[in-house]
């Protein structure tokens, strides 16, 4: 037995949630309420249906053809012990880890939640950032909105080092203009690449 898990849906093969073939976890419950969300099924935390993350673990693994997993929304840290256990297993397995949040990076580096913290210490591609329907961009690779940022492993170690300083959150596009300049050690990329 695993942790418990609340998911939305499974997608086996999928090519559009990160580089190569990928087998990606929609989670069930999402705080966020994006307006023009194009899953709003995923916002309830009691819908879904619950599975367990060794079961899951072992559906990814019957496909050796999987570069690795996506873990989407919902919003995965929502229920963080549950992704950090399914991510720590896939990494351990030698593939790769892409994670989705509507929270700003530099937010989850600061909460003092072990499962959060290991989450981004395991992720190498984190996708951060609600989705602004002012913002919408359907040119954009894998995100929805301008103002979410594709961050690499070492994009996300650097804002999770003490060092890195704070600055008030706001979920808005000033937030994500400020904290683009304020940090350079936070490196954006315009499209997907593991390092
Ligand atoms: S974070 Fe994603 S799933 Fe959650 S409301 Fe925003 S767009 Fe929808």
């Amino acid at each position: 037995m695993g942790h418990e898990i609340r998911l939305n849906g499974i997608v086996e093969e999928s090519i559009v949630d990160g580089p190569g073939l990928r087998f990606t976890v929609f989670m069930q419950g999402c705080p966020h309420r994006c307006a023009g969300c194009h899953n709003p099924g995923t916002h309830d935390p009691d819908g879904g249906y619950g599975d367990d993350t060794e079961r899951i673990f072992a559906q990814f693994m019957e496909n050796p053809l999987l570069s690795g997993m996506t873990l989407s929304g919902g919003e995965p840290f929502f229920q963080a012990e549950a992704s950090c256990a399914l991510a720590e297993k896939v990494k351990k397995a030698g593939k790769n880890l892409v994670v989705y949040t509507g929270y700003l990076c530099e937010s989850l580096a600061r909460k003092e939640d072990r499962a959060v913290r290991r989450l981004l210490e395991t992720v190498d591609i984190l996708i951060d950032g609600p989705y602004v329907r002012e913002l919408r961009n359907l040119e954009l690779e894998h995100r929805g909105s301008s103002n979410q940022r594709i961050l690499t492993r070492s994009a996300v170690q650097e804002m999770l080092r003490p060092a890195f300083a704070p600055f008030k959150i706001e979920n808005t596009q000033a937030a994500y203009a400020r904290s683009a300049s304020a940090h350079p050690g936070g490196r954006l990329y315009n499209s997907l690449r593991l390092r």
